[in-house]
């Protein structure tokens, strides 16, 4: 198949990826928010009933898959074009990496 298929797919796996990410989160800040201000569980539709988060971490760890699964065709069929550069660590330092135009797989991902 071709590349852009498999580009197309990671793309949207990850996109689908940071959306159950800030569904779990808010659950998590849903029930912060519950135990510093000592509301009772009956009280709140989200704190009993857990199931959608269960839901959402399964999907995660099958997106993850879906998503190395991606990575793995990418890294065989693209003409790699590397290039170099910099990425910012925090504010004073950053580290210099090499990775490819066409997939952004960077040469440890792509092999290790
Ligand atoms: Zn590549």
């Amino acid at each position: 198949m071709d590349i852009n298929f498999f580009l197309f797919f990671r793309k949207k796996y990850n996109l689908m990826l940071s959306s159950i990410n800030f569904i779990i989160d808010s659950y998590d800040e849903i029930k912060d928010y519950q135990l510093r201000n000592n509301i009772e569980g009956d009280s709140v539709i989200f704190t009993k009933d857990q199931t959608i988060k269960r839901n959402c971490i399964m999907e995660k760890i099958q997106i993850l898959n879906l998503i190395d699964i991606c990575n793995s065709h990418i890294k065989n069929i693209c003409n790699h074009e590397f290039i170099d550069d910099n990425i910012d660590i925090d504010l004073d330092n950053s580290q210099a990496i090499t990775y490819c135009r066409i997939c952004e797989l960077t040469e440890d991902e792509i092999f290790k």
